[in-house]
């Protein structure tokens, strides 16, 4: 299928509360300037050095999301326009993004991002991590931040059940975390699960190879 048709069967896939982030990820400014035109606002990268070169090169109403582990010496480079941070697994990270965008006068959106998979591999911080660095955000403590939801990757593994209990575990927390402060957005969910996650109670998808096809990292 080509990309248009990849698109528009994931458009049509998605409920309609449910937010498409493309995650666009080693894959060039032409093919994203194509999947823009097709009327895709919010773009996902998850290294720096790669978005900063992108970002000049398209239309800047896109509204650009980090969704990889993002290093505290690095946050300079993106904050006068990333739109949300969807990888923050620190309070150090918390704070540093918190010092940049005051530089620019902005509020950058941050999504904390919550370890629910069974692999020690990935990311995130622990759910009793997550809650302290939640209330110190409503108690004031970050002005130019705002925490708005929750992001969680699961298992990499076939069985669904197993899927759905470590997102049925972010859902829980992203419950429990409204009832403090009321959150917007809990993003769960890839190519290959995300019709589980938003079963599971996911608002935002990020979704990369369905649209663009497999990644080449050989390039
Ligand atoms: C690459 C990536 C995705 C998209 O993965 P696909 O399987 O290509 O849809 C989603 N979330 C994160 C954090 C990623 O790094």
């Amino acid at each position: 299928m080509s990309i248009q048709e990849n698109y528009n069967d994931i458009k049509r896939r998605l409920p309609e509360n449910v937010e498409l982030v493309a995650v666009s990820k080693t894959h060039p400014t032409s093919t994203i300037q194509e999947v823009y035109d097709l009327g895709q606002k919010v773009f996902g990268e998850n290294k720096v050095q790669e978005l900063v070169e992108k970002y000049p090169l398209l239309p800047k109403d896109i509204q650009w999301h980090i969704i990889g582990h993002l290093q505290t010496n690095k946050v300079k480079y993106i904050a006068e326009f990333v739109d949300t941070i969807q990888s923050v697994d620190s309070e150090k990270l918390l704070k540093e993004i918190n010092k940049e965008a005051g530089k620019y006068n902005r509020t950058i959106k941050v999504l904390l991002q919550v370890k629910i998979a069974e692999e020690d591999t990935k990311f995130g911080l622990e759910i009793e991590e997550a809650k302290p660095l939640f209330e110190k955000f409503v108690n004031g403590e970050f002005e130019n931040i705002a925490i708005t939801g929750l992001m969680g990757m699961a298992t990499f593994t076939e069985d669904e059940n197993q899927i759905k209990k470590e997102f049925s575990v972010l859902k829980n927390l992203f419950d429990e975390l409204s009832q403090i402060k009321k959150l917007e957005t809990l993003s769960m969910g890839m190519s290959d699960d995300f019709p589980i996650a938003i079963e599971c109670g996911a608002n935002s998808v990020r979704v990369g190879s369905a649209i663009f096809g497999r990644r080449d990292y050989s390039k």
